[in-house]
């Protein structure tokens, strides 16, 4: 390995959960590669992040650049939209029911990815950033070689392969994957409204799956409407004024009379979780680990609650003179991160399903379910706190005491 430059940590992937994993491994003191093509088409989502993503970006010293284009989610209405015979309640989650002032906030992705980027930027001492593609991963027994598309080559102690669903780091490490496909797409965008959103996300629990509204700045909401994929790629082709008078029957008045709309894009829906999230000194963060439907927000907010705990799991090794890529860490990443993953990947889709099942008995629990969640508040807030963190899991980047890392 004479020609290749070496670093401590790579990371491949310059998504959101690869640029908060690179930043937060560099507060250990290692010298971090963050390998990252260009970003080749714009992304038109955001991303509802809860009160330990919130935290890591403080940790991260980004919060500040996300905040001015940042909406505050304070309560969050579910609507009975089956047209079914048993129509469950109107449900409001408040965030002052678990004491809380909000459940988080509503970050533009293109926002998010911006302040991440400029700060690996900025932290040239610690991250070194290179704009390419990472060609070939080859892990061997004391470190992993990224060949790059710009015909460099790079040695790593250790790779977090956040490269997205469609892993290369994954495959090289010998990950196997489980994944599963729905028929059902999301169609995003944001539109303006008359009415004041008044910080209420509204989910309309429809028999395609579920249209969400989020709050965006001003009068405005960020759209995810989930529906069979023929529908999602005819209402992106409708002209906007088709599309206009077509969301506004589906949101029932609740915001008014809609204004603008942005550039609509669809997202087909699909599930993917791993035997490990950890193996032969690659770690998987991000959707190279978890794919999950968009609903209940938590795609992103598992994420980032990788780039944290690999973070913590890195640093312990360093500590007790470990390798940092060695196996002992990476089992120790792997465990830290199973039950989280999985009981998310396993409630989205028991909650997606139960929407899309039109058998009865499937139909009433879901409704019970609703009910017993309006009427016993300790249920709600248990609900609640656990839909936001799992109690389980509290790296230390995601802690309020969390000191400011090196870069
Ligand atoms: C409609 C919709 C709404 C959502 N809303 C929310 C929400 O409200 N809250 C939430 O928490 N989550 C949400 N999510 C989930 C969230 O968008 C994803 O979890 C997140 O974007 C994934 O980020 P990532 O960094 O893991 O992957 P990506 O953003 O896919 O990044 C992967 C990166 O790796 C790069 N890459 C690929 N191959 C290579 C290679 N060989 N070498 C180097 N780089 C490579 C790619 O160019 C890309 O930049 C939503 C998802 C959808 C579809």
């Amino acid at each position: 390995m004479k020609n290749a430059v070496q670093f401590d940590l790579g990371v491949a992937g310059g998504g959101p959960a690869g640029l908060a994993a690179a930043l937060g491994l560099a507060s250990t003191g290692c010298r971090v590669a963050l390998v990252a093509p260009p970003t080749t088409h714009p992304d038109n989502r955001t991303a509802a992040l809860f009160t330990g993503s919130l935290q890591l970006l403080r940790s991260l010293g980004v919060w500040e650049e996300c905040r001015a284009e940042a909406t505050a989610v304070r309560a969050i209405r579910i609507i009975d939209d089956m047209g079914g015979l048993l129509r469950a309640p109107e449900v409001v989650f408040s965030a002052a029911d678990v004491g809380l002032d909000a459940f988080g906030y509503n970050i533009p992705n293109a926002v998010l990815t911006r302040a991440l980027h400029a700060k690996a930027a900025a932290s040239a001492d610690r991250i070194t950033v290179i704009e390419t593609t990472v060609a070939a991963v080859e892990p061997g027994e004391h470190s992993v070689r990224l060949r790059l598309d710009n015909g460099r080559e790079i040695d790593v102690t250790l790779l977090a392969g956040a490269d997205g669903r469609n892993s290369l780091s994954r495959a090289a490490a010998g990950i196997t994957t489980q994944t599963w496909r729905y028929e059902q797409s999301a169609l995003t965008c944001t539109f303006s409204h008359q009415r004041p959103h008044a910080g209420v996300s509204t989910e309309f629990h429809r028999p395609a799956g579920p249209l969400t509204v989020v709050p965006s700045p001003g009068n405005a909401s960020s759209l995810v409407w989930v529906d069979r994929p023929a529908i999602a790629q005819r209402l992106a082709a409708l002209d906007e004024a088709d599309f206009r008078q077509t969301l506004q029957a589906r949101l029932q008045g609740l915001l008014g009379p809609i204004g603008e709309i942005s550039t609509r894009a669809v997202f087909p829906l699909s599930g993917l979780t791993v035997d490990a999230a950890g193996r032969n000194r690659v770690a998987l963060i991000g959707e190279a680990a978890h794919v999950v439907p968009p609903i209940g927000a938590q795609g992103l907010n598992l994420g980032f609650r990788d780039a944290a705990i690999l973070t913590d799991c890195v640093a312990d090794a360093q500590r007790a003179g470990l390798d940092i890529g060695g196996a002992q860490m990476l089992d120790a990443y792997a465990r830290a991160r199973r039950m989280d993953i999985a009981s998310r990947a396993w409630s989205i889709d028991l909650l997606n399903r139960s929407l899309l099942s039109g058998f009865l008995p499937v139909q009433l629990m879901r409704g019970l379910g609703v009910h017993a969640l309006k009427a016993i508040s300790p249920l709600r807030r248990l609900v609640i706190r656990e839909g936001l963190a799992p109690s389980f899991v509290s790296p230390r980047l995601m802690r309020e005491d969390a000191a400011t890392p090196a870069p």
